[in-house]
């Protein structure tokens, strides 16, 4: 835990933010104590992890199994050339370390599956969701209901990405209300096969960072009961209004524990946005 007083350097790295009322020096020491997870180091993992890091969140569990390829490296940013064939948790921890020692980054060099996700996710502050398949995205949601712990969402294809959270202990529609009970491998064409411009997960995982920076300082408004739907062709940022489904089975009124019981197929799909 982090109960020190900021010191000089910590108040010159932050002054920026630390000037915002809603931040200051709580603000900045709340971010210094707080606990975030993030599942995948793909394109949207990539900028949430720099912004919240260089934010000076506390600790950033990064969870990841995949090689960083050549193919990655347009929209990847956390990974460079020299990276190519290299654990991606490993070259992430090692830009994100230089980036801010304040940050105790976290390494889960595994792939994340209804065997584990409680263990890796459990005693986060916020979980950011970051792959690029459905199962994992149904489980994640599954998964931080169970746990009552706040999440984002985050997906993207070709130029276009859409968002949204979700707060357990409020109450507010889940991932699974609006997608329905799909956990068995996507139909929908994956980035690699109908492509994906690196900007658009990079302006995604900067608004997946900015929900859960929100979500710590406890200021503005989060993406709940709501999809936010970003078309960066024709630069649209268009709300969505969502509602929870009484009957929805992760989070409805006769809900029960899914992590155990539900078979998520496809989560070998590749793991990074
Ligand atoms: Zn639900």
């Amino acid at each position: 835990m982090y109960n020190m007083d900021l010191t000089e350097d910590q108040i010159e790295r932050y002054s920026r933010q630390i000037v915002l009322k809603e931040v200051g020096g709580i603000g900045q020491k709340k971010l210094l104590n707080s606990k975030v997870s993030l599942i995948g180091l793909g394109a949207l993992g990539s900028s949430t992890a720099y912004y919240l890091v260089a934010a000076g969140i506390g600790s950033l569990r990064i969870i990841d199994f995949d090689l960083v390829e050549i193919s990655n490296l347009h929209r990847q940013i956390l990974h460079f050339t020299k990276d190519i064939n290299k654990i991606k948790t490993k070259s992430a921890a090692e830009k994100l370390n230089a980036l801010n020692p304040d940050c105790n980054i976290e390494i889960i060099n595994d792939r994340i599956s209804s065997k584990n996700s409680k263990e890796f996710l459990k005693g986060s502050d916020f979980v950011i969701e970051g792959s690029d398949n459905l199962p994992t995205k149904m489980l994640i949601n599954d998964t931080c209901i169970s746990l009552k712990i706040p999440f984002t969402i985050a997906g993207v294809l070709r130029f276009h990405g859409q968002i949204m959270t979700v707060v357990p202990e409020n109450k507010t529609a889940c991932y699974r209300c609006v997608f329905g009970d799909r956990t068995e491998g996507d139909s929908s064409m994956s980035c690699s096969q109908a492509g994906v411009i690196g900007f658009v997960p990079g302006v995604l995982g900067c608004l997946e960072a900015n929900e859960a920076l929100k979500y710590i300082l406890n200021v503005g408004e989060l993406l709940t009961n709501k999809i936010l739907y970003v078309d960066l062709l024709r630069y649209s940022f268009d709300f969505i209004e969502v509602h929870r489904d009484t009957n929805c089975l992760a989070c409805g009124d006769q809900a029960k524990d899914l992590v155990e019981s539900l078979n998520y197929g496809g989560l070998d799909a590749c793991n990074d946005q």
